[in-house]
C-alpha cells in the first residue's frame, strides 16, 4: 500500500507516490525539521496537521493528501508556503534527524522531500477550497503541545513518532 501526493485536484502535474514506510519517514522527517523553525500560530498549526496524517490512527495507505488541503489562511499564505518550502529544505539537510531514532535510507527520501517541495510551489491561493472544513482529520488537539522526547509537534491524540512503534 502507498500514499499518494499532490499539490490539488486540478493540478495533478507533479503528483507522487510514497510506500507506507517512505510515507512514515517523510512525514516524521518535516515534523522534526518544522518544529524548531515554526515561529508563528499559523506556522504551528501547518506543523501540526502534517502531524495528523498520522498512519497509525488514521489507517496506512490513506495518509496522502494535496497540499490544497492544509488549513492555509489568505493573509499569511505566501509566507507559510515559504515556510514550508524552508522546512522541507531543512529536513533535507537532515535537521532533526537525530531525534528520529534511526537513519533512514536517503533514497527515497531525498527524491520525496524534494517532489514534496514542488508540490508545495506549485500551490496557489486558486487552489485552495478557503470555504472548506481543512481541519486535521483527527481534529485540532486542546492544548499545542511539543512531544517532550521528539520535540515535534503533537496532533490531537499523541505524537507521529511516538505512535510509529
Ligand atoms: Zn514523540
Amino acid at each position: 500500500m502507498s500514499n499518494w501526493f499532490g499539490t490539488s485536484p486540478t493540478k495533478p502535474e507533479g503528483r507522487f507516490q510514497a510506500t507506507n514506510g517512505a510515507t512514515d519517514v517523510l512525514l516524521a522527517v518535516l515534523c522534526l525539521a518544522g518544529a524548531p523553525l515554526a515561529q508563528t500560530p499559523q506556522q504551528i498549526r501547518l506543523m501540526v496537521w502534517l502531524a495528523g496524517q498520522d498512519q497509525t490512527l488514521i489507517g496506512r495507505g490513506v495518509a496522502g493528501f494535496d497540499l490544497c488541503d492544509l488549513p492555509w489562511e489568505r493573509p499569511s499564505f505566501a509566507a507559510d508556503r515559504a515556510f514550508l518550502l524552508v522546512v522541507a529544505a531543512a529536513a533535507k539537510t537532515r535537521v532533526g534527524w537525530d531525534r528520529l531514532g534511526y537513519t533512514p535510507p536517503p533514497e527515497p527520501l531525498e527524491e520525496n522531500l524534494d517532489l514534496f517541495a514542488a508540490l508545495a510551489a506549485a500551490l496557489e491561493p486558486g487552489d485552495v477550497a478557503w470555504d472548506d472544513d481543512r481541519s486535521p482529520i483527527l481534529g485540532w488537539p486542546e492544548t499545542i503541545r511539543l512531544c517532550p522526547r521528539h520535540d515535534a509537534y503533537e496532533h490531537a491524540h499523541g505524537c507521529l513518532l511516538c505512535n510509529d512503534v
